[in-house]
């Protein structure tokens, strides 16, 4: 698969098709640093970012440099994450037919939890090493990535991409038919990605943390992923607003960084207090449809 091939063809937005796009801003790797410029593009249609890399300038090898790690869920987290996935993964049917398959599944935390619920779960994960860790655990993660996937005609019962379809480089139409392909009639999409129309993409621009700049080569607004999974015939069953307190102070931490030490932004991503008011800050958000991250669960239509 050729470099920057979610670009749907020059100039257009690759959530809705409008030519009407336009140069927002261009922002570094802040997180594993370097001074290389990436060029983000927002529609004026859906409000949908996208990164639309120069020439040769985008590779897998600079986007997820050796550091980058896929298990960041520490075991020792294992706690959390049970009662994080337990809290706010959505309520799916007790009878599932098909399997359960999580895309970008890590150490396999979620493969774990699915598993004492249903009794066909598994994961796949690009990263070798995470891999290793979930096979150590007796976790049923297969090494391998979305382009690759092959079922050889057995249809899936949900599907999972938590923070994954940001990172995908197919083009979303494309993402999009394949779900629909993989899935039972009535079978369940669970997607969890950025936000392109939250309050801290607007007001963070290129600090904001979940650009994860060059990593995420699409980030959709609600109403350009909507309109698009609905095309191919899903249709919405939940959407929740999952914005992190997380994201704010490491936007707000990053502007400082550039030296925008705006004093709201020394609130958020400063002060110990202020973490607990950062809490309540993105709670506030989501009731108000703006958070950081936004989760929807579809359902293919019968
Ligand atoms: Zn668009």
């Amino acid at each position: 698969m050729s470099v920057a091939s979610w670009l749907s063809s020059a100039g257009l937005c690759p959530v809705c098709g409008s030519p009407q796009t336009g140069f927002l801003f261009s922002s570094t790797d802040r997180f594993f640093g370097g001074e290389q410029l990436y060029p983000y593009f927002r529609c004026k249609r859906c409000e949908s970012l996208f990164l639309v890399p120069i020439e040769g300038e985008w590779s897998f090898a600079d986007a997820y440099p050796s550091k980058y790690a896929a298990h960041s869920q520490l075991e020792r987290l294992r706690w959390y994450h049970r009662w994080f996935s337990t809290y706010f993964f959505p309520v799916l049917p007790k009878h599932i037919r098909g399997r359960i398959v999580e895309i970008g599944s890590g150490t396999g935390l979620l493969v774990d939890w699915l598993s004492r619920r249903y009794p066909e779960v598994c994961g796949m994960e690009m990263d070798q090493h995470a891999v290793e860790l979930a096979s150590r655990a007796g976790r049923p993660v297969v090494r391998g990535d979305w382009e690759s996937i092959a079922f050889d005609g057995e249809k899936v019962g949900v599907l999972i991409m938590n923070q994954v379809l940001e990172h995908l480089i197919s083009r979303p139409d494309e993402v999009v038919q394949r779900a629909f392909q993989i899935l039972n009639q009535g079978g369940f999409w669970v997607i969890r990605t950025p936000n392109a129309s939250s309050w801290g993409s607007r007001v963070f621009g290129e600090y904001w943390h979940p650009l994860e700049v060059p990593r995420h080569t699409v980030i959709y607004s609600v109403s350009g992923l909507i309109e698009l999974v609905a095309r191919y015939g899903f249709a919405v069953r939940q959407l929740r607003f999952t914005g992190r307190a997380y994201d704010l102070t490491q936007s707000a931490h990053y502007m400082q960084e550039a030296g925008r030490n705006a004093w709201f932004m020394h609130l958020l991503g400063r002060c110990l207090p202020l973490s607990c008011g950062a809490r309540f800050w993105a709670s506030a958000i989501n009731l108000f449809r703006r958070g950081d991250s936004f989760e929807l669960l579809l359902q293919k239509n019968i």
